[in-house]
């Protein structure tokens, strides 16, 4: 039990540390794609700073609300989910712990281990109601019932992130204006674009080169389309 339990947390550790940081980097992009190509539209129409400052800094605030909402929304309905099906695993464990104790047995048995070593093994998880229910919960759910997560951290986590990203590219209009702002606005952008894309090339182990410029491409051609839009639908305030 002792080396599964050690392993079962390295793993867990794991998991958590590069989710997170996948998570944050994703929140990241998230935030530089939507205002780069937000400010660029918006630029493209008519470069007077205070439209294009308005317009990022509303950009910034209304996707980092959304991100955040709907982290929230979907971490809180997977808990309650999960939740439920503790309570049902719970009530079965009480209600006939028998059958449950058997069906621990199969499973031991179905992933190699010797007929008797399962019963021992099923026997010892079994002793406590506690451990029975974890047990229960991982080997049929796939759910650790004691990293289920808090939806309110998520959900500030990807506020935080997302407002990073969107600041970046808006950052040049909080100083500046006009076509030295916008361009100042386009080299911020894909530089950061770049660093995501490193980022996440180094996270996930793929070539750091082709994910690099595969975020600027998209970042890239987010930002022309608006841009595009913008000059050609124009704003004649
Ligand atoms: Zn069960």
């Amino acid at each position: 039990m002792a080396p599964d339990a050690a392993a079962h947390e390295e793993g867990h550790h794991r998991n958590v540390q590069s989710g997170g940081a996948r998570a944050a980097v994703f929140g990241i992009s998230d935030g530089l794609v939507t205002n780069v190509s937000l400010i660029l539209g918006v630029a493209g129409a008519h470069p007077a700073g205070t439209f294009v400052r308005l317009t990022g800094l509303a950009g910034l605030v209304a996707g980092a609300f959304s991100m955040a909402a709907g982290e929230y929304v979907s971490m809180q309905a997977q808990r309650e989910l999960f939740q439920r099906e503790l309570e049902v695993e719970a009530q079965a464990l009480r209600q006939s712990p028998v059958a449950e104790h058997e069906e621990l047995v199969i499973i031991y048995e179905r992933r190699g281990l010797e007929p008797a070593l399962a019963r021992e093994l099923a026997d010892r998880m079994m002793r406590d109601p506690a451990t029975a229910l974890e047990t229960h919960a991982r080997e049929e759910l796939g759910i650790d019932p004691q990293s289920l997560g808090s939806p309110v951290l998520a959900a500030i986590s990807s506020f935080a992130m997302f407002a990073v990203g969107a600041l970046l590219p808006l950052l040049p209009w909080l100083v500046s204006r006009g076509n030295g702002a916008l361009v100042a606005s386009v080299i911020v952008g894909a530089v950061a674009a770049l660093a995501v894309g490193t980022t996440l090339g180094a996270l996930t182990g793929r070539s750091i080169a082709r994910s690099a410029v595969r975020q600027l491409a998209v970042a890239a051609l987010a930002a022309a389309v608006t841009y595009g839009i913008g000059r050609a639908v124009g704003a004649t305030a």
